[in-house]
């Protein structure tokens, strides 16, 4: 009798714990058996190269029959029609040490910002992750390995990267956006077919008017000059800027100025949103 007792209570006990178990393994089967995780085919963040990306244009940019850009000129994007001058600041690579400097001086200035990240930069730095969303930031994916030949090789590589960020940084920030900087931009590695396939994933790409060249500047002062240079010119025509600038501490130096210069000008920052016109290097219908 008693060893019937101890009997039944180990099977109160032991047979919620197997089915919670058995939940458990379920869940852990169907998450795994998601698109394929790229990056673990690759090299993990910290050899990430910080490109140098004219080299990589230069090497790259002499044959792709499929690719239908013409050059790095853009659809030239003007929301003048609210009579407001907006301002998209964009930072790349990120989250980095230097992302929590960057909120603290964009939220002094009252400025919004998107920040394109890395996924695993999003999973290395979960909370910078989550206080970009939180400060009312745009968040979108920039993808996972960042490096061409892997990105671009077709256009599931390029579709798995994006969604294997994009789930990571739903997981962690519970933001489900679908903005997205592609590796270097677009021109000249997006071919037609990768571009369709982005757009059928509901994925949207940006890509930029400003260089601030942050990536090669070796002081801040130069980071500034350079923005402020191709804002002039953009201003003078009306046209929405659209600044790439990088998570890093010399272009966390530089922001100070750059939003002073800015705020002079006029313009409003803001984050972007999945209804505004994206702003795309130029892209032709092909003739041949
Ligand atoms: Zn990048």
């Amino acid at each position: 009798m008693l060893a019937l007792i101890t009997h039944k209570r180990y099977l109160q006990i032991f047979i919620p714990l197997i089915s919670i178990t058995a939940i458990f393994f379920i869940v852990g089967l169907t998450i795994s058996s998601l698109p394929i995780d790229v990056e673990k085919t690759n090299v993990p963040l910290t050899t990430v190269a910080k490109a140098n990306e004219e080299v990589l244009f230069a090497a790259t940019s002499s044959v792709d029959a499929q690719v239908k850009y013409t050059d790095k000129t853009t659809n030239n994007i003007n929301t003048n029609s609210s009579n407001k001058k907006i301002v998209y600041l964009t930072f790349d690579d990120g989250p980095s040490a230097a992302t929590a400097d960057i909120l603290t001086i964009l939220k002094e200035y009252k400025a919004k910002a998107t920040f394109f990240m890395l996924k695993n930069n999003i999973e290395r730095y979960p909370t910078l992750a989550i206080q970009v969303v939180q400060s009312q930031n745009a968040a979108g994916c920039h993808g996972v390995t960042h490096r061409v030949n892997s990105f671009y090789k077709n256009k599931d590589t390029a579709v798995n990267e994006m969604l294997s960020c994009r789930r990571s940084l739903a997981v962690i920030t519970a933001e489900h956006s679908n903005i997205i900087r592609t590796p270097f931009g677009s021109y000249p590695y997006m071919n037609e077919e990768i571009r369709d396939a982005l757009s059928d994933a509901g994925f949207i790409y940006w890509d930029w008017n400003v260089d601030s060249s942050d990536w090669t500047a070796t002081n801040a002062a130069d980071i500034v000059k350079t923005v402020k240079q191709q804002i002039n010119t953009l201003d003078k025509k009306g046209i929405t800027p659209v600044i790439l600038l990088h998570d890093e501490d010399m272009t966390a130096q530089a922001l100070p100025e750059i939003l002073q210069f800015l705020k002079s000008l006029d313009y409003k920052f803001a984050a972007i949103r999945e209804s505004d016109p994206p702003l795309q290097f130029n892209v032709v219908e092909k003739s041949e």
